[in-house]
């Protein structure tokens, strides 16, 4: 038998790093400026705590296309290298020089926003170009250096004659990714990925409208002056204290997020915790139109303000995807799959603690205004319904605020209402009868009906409702529903003695005949009771067994 010892080379890596480092290609750039961001935030920590008194002064991260030399440009004016960094960030591949910095100050730097980790995202750049330059003159030396490699593991290390402090990253742009030097691309890839960065990102420039003065002329054209186009918000209100913020900021922001959207947001939650993780974002109650655009304006996930991905499954629970905003943590692992994901006990932490606080929040808007929390309710109840039926915790919660109403408009708690039917809507065997309509229209004699005989009828009209009158029926004890429409409202019925039918005996049994001759009897049962009140002469009911069967096929499992 013999032993071997297998070669892994460099060589052998490098092309695997090409291609399946990352499945997208596009964000190459994304890594670029976090690495241009991180060598600025460095220079701010040091010049900070006074280690280096370089001016730090208003540094802003350059973007340049050069379509005709077929190269891009990332330029800043952080940190810099000296060429033995060069060798030794660079040169080691999966060296982070970020997480190296971050460990040698500790404690100071931990809040720095620094980005990098994995020491990969440099290589990222040979995804696209074949030729890559950097340019760099470090904060700490007068020369500076150049770095060039065409994608192998041979490179070339000499001077340069830099004069400004800070690194210009170069690429060659491969032929079959040239739409790289498009420049809507690349305004669309900065406005995707670094449009909340915490260093300003200029790419071009644009024209500005000037304000006309009070006195022009009605004709007078409005002036315009060529500005910077910064591309990003330094500063997003995610990053700000709630107490730092009116409500009018966290609609502006919304905005920021979601351009396209005109329709204000009913209300939102700030979420700030640091431990047992650290999480910041904002998240906003949509409200619901016919026209709305679930699958584009999600919520966004971000880490130290570089966006990440719109796909939060596994980190927000499944019925708070319906919400808007943003969630930026540092403490998610992403290059995992969704099912560690969801195994993985911090992320269930975020989980259950962004739940929590949606169901604080939704707590203290009824306790705080009933009246407008009423009004939203049409537009929030598929969300809360939804997260009652899925998660139990928050079905606990949700029975201070869950709200009940009725086709006359009112509007209860379960416990309210169970306070108003206790004494007249019980069946034979004490269990407490909740009454309701699923549409008000086809539903109206029934509804009539009941209302004559002094029954409170609510009006659920959810797509998942009968899951969750289910889920009710089984958490609480004594209490069942009955559509309007269903055999079973005869349980309750108590004849009025005083009410005489118009119909006699006979008349009666020759309509009842009459009705059962054209209507399948195995599915419905025709009533005579309900011939005595005005609204209905006449009612046909179906039993609510069957009823619920249908409607469960319908809208699939979900319980
Ligand atoms: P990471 O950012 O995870 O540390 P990268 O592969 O993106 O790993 O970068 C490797 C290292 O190269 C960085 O940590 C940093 O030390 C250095 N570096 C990359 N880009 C720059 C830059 N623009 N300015 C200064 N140093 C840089
Ligand atoms: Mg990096």
């Amino acid at each position: 038998m013999a032993t071997g010892k297998i070669n892994v080379s460099v060589e052998n890596i490098f092309p695997l790093i090409k291609k399946f480092l990352y499945s997208d290609h596009e964000i190459f750039l994304r890594e670029l400026i976090s690495n241009a961001t991180d060598a600025t935030l460095k220079l701010k920590h040091l010049t900070d705590i006074g280690e280096t008194d370089v001016k730090y002064g208003n540094p802003v991260i350059e973007v340049k296309v050069d379509k005709e030399g077929k190269k891009l440009h990332v330029i800043d004016q952080g940190v810099g290298m000296t060429k033995e960094e060069v060798e030794k960030y660079i040169n080691e591949v999966a060296f982070s020089g970020a997480e190296e910095f971050l460990e040698k100050y500790k404690d100071s730097a931990k809040d720095s926003g620094i980005i990098g980790h994995f020491g990969l995202g440099f290589y990222s750049a040979f995804m696209v170009a074949n030729k890559v330059e950097i340019i760099t003159k470090s904060y700490k030396d007068d020369q500076a250096a150049h770095w060039v490699c065409e994608g192998t593991t041979e490179f070339t290390l000499g001077d340069a004659d830099k004069k400004e402090r800070g690194t210009e990253i170069i690429l060659h742009i491969n032929e079959e990714d040239e739409e790289f030097l498009e420049e809507n691309r690349i305004q669309e890839l900065l406005v995707k990925y670094n449009k909340f960065m915490p260093i300003p990102i200029k790419f071009g420039t644009k024209e500005e409208t000037l304000p006309l003065p009070e006195d022009a002329p009605e004709d007078a054209e409005a002036e315009t002056k060529t500005v910077d186009n910064i591309i990003n918000n330094p500063e997003p209100a995610w990053t700000k204290q709630p107490t730092d913020l009116e409500d009018k900021d966290y609609k502006s922001f919304y905005r920021e997020l979601y351009p396209m959207q005109f329709e204000d947001p009913l209300f939102h939650i700030h979420l700030n915790v640091d431990y047992p993780f650290n999480l910041t974002g904002i998240l906003y109650f949509p409200k619901m139109t016919q026209d709305m655009n679930i699958q584009k304006d999600k919520i966004q996930l971000y880490q130290n303000q570089v966006y990440v991905t719109d796909n939060v499954e596994g980190i927000v629970p499944e019925f708070l995807t319906m919400l808007r905003g943003v969630i930026d943590s540092p403490d998610i692992p992403l290059n995992v799959s969704r099912s560690y994901l969801q195994a993985d006990g911090a992320v269930k932490k975020i989980s259950s603690y962004i739940t929590r606080k949606v169901a604080d929040k939704l707590k203290s808007l009824f306790n705080n205004n009933r009246e407008d929390f009423e009004q939203k309710w049409n537009d929030i109840k598929i969300v809360i319904e939804y997260g009652m039926l899925s998660e139990d915790k928050f079905f606990e919660k949700a029975q201070k605020f869950a709200l009940y109403p009725t086709v006359e408009n009112e509007y209860y708690t379960f416990d309210e209402l169970q306070e108003k039917i206790k004494d007249n809507q019980t069946d034979k065997d004490g269990n407490l009868v909740v009454l309701y309509a699923s549409n008000q229209d086809e539903q109206h004699s029934y509804i009539e009906a009941a209302k004559t005989k002094g029954y409170k009828v609510l009006l659920l009209d959810s797509p998942i409702i009968s899951h969750l009158l289910q889920k009710m029926e089984s958490e609480k004890e004594k209490i069942t529903f009955v559509r309007v429409d269903s055999d079973q409202v005869d349980n309750l019925i108590k004849k009025d003695e005083e009410k005489i039918s118009k119909l006699s005996e006979e008349e009666k049994e020759k309509l009842k005949g009459d009705f059962e001759k054209v209507i399948p009897k195995e599915k419905y049962t025709v009533q005579l009771e309900a011939m005595d009140s005005d609204a209905a002469p006449l009612l046909i009911t179906q039993p609510e067994f069957m009823r619920r069967m249908k409607e469960m096929q319908q809208t699939g499992g979900g319980g």
